[in-house]
């Protein structure tokens, strides 16, 4: 019997990077799998097909996570196909980089409503199963910048940081039971959202794609490596375990050093 055996898991935002890593990894634990996010068909087959090679059910419901009728319709529809929802992992996400007095107002409101409100709204939804089931496990994923702040990243820092507010409150109301809910704060890891700000400054800069690699992680990761989705995803199935059972509240910081400057 694996960890997760009998157990769903919905994962936000699951069709790339961090997302599609923890889905693979809670899948191989024995999890089936609610994936979310945005993609053309063939994109969401290879993502299904990658899951059911684990031996994993899936479930693909394709909410924006910027609007809480869809986020409501998503929670009601995975559990009404699966049957329940054990897991959920709060990974959608977006960057938007500006300095604040030319930050689009549009670009906040979608930052704050992806990054932050998606996972109350979430929550709020599917934690009434956990408790009737008696077992939940929520995890944020929130940033080392939901613990420090860069420039001109106004919305997102405001965002992660909210998120791991955010996850102390869940994590108090639900201290008596057996759901827990813990963020985690991962440091620079190589997917689209970060390849955006790599091709940003090669090109800004003149700089070849592994200068701007470099650059961009020396700036603030000590280790000067990238964080993978596999290691974060290991943390998260660290999570899913009894052994975490009194981990509560944490905001818990995989990032090669970044916030312990
Ligand atoms: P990514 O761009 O590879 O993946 C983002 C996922 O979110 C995709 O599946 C995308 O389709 C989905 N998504 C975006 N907007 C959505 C919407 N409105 N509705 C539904 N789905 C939506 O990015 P990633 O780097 O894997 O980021 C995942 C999470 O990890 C984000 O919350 C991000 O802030 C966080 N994070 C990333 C890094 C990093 O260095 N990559 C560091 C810290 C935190």
């Amino acid at each position: 019997m694996k960890l997760l055996t009998g157990k769903v898991a919905l994962v936000t935002g699951s069709t790339s990077g961090i997302g599609l890593g923890m889905a693979e990894a809670l899948a191989d634990q024995g999890a089936d799998i609610v994936l979310n996010g945005f993609g053309d068909p063939a994109t969401i087959a290879q993502v299904e097909k990658s899951i059911h090679a684990r031996g994993a059910k899936t479930f693909y419901h394709g909410a924006d996570m910027s609007k809480p009728s869809e986020i409501a319709a998503l929670i009601k529809d995975a559990e009404s196909a699966m049957g329940r929802i054990d897991v959920l992992v709060n990974n959608a996400g977006i960057q938007h980089v500006s300095p604040v007095e030319d930050f689009p107002i549009d670009k906040w409101d979608a930052v704050i409503a992806i990054n932050l409100s998606s996972a109350f709204h979430t929550i709020r939804a599917a934690l009434p199963g956990m408790k009737a089931r008696g077992y939940g496990r929520i995890i944020n994923i929130a940033s080392a910048h939901g613990l420090v702040a860069s420039v001109q990243k106004i919305a997102y820092v405001a965002a992660k940081h909210g998120l791991v507010g955010l996850t102390k409150v869940v994590a108090l109301e639900t201290a008596q039971t057996p759901i827990t809910c813990n963020a985690i704060c991962p440091g620079w890891v190589l997917t689209p959202l970060v390849q955006k700000q790599v091709d940003a400054r090669a090109q800004s800069h003149n700089l070849s794609q592994d200068e701007a690699k470099r650059q961009l992680l020396l700036e603030k990761q000590p280790s000067g490596e990238f964080v993978t989705p596999a290691q974060l995803a290991g943390l998260a199935v660290f999570l899913c375990s009894p052994a975490a059972d009194q981990v509560r509240g944490v905001a818990w910081n995989m990032d090669g050093g970044w916030v312990a400057q």
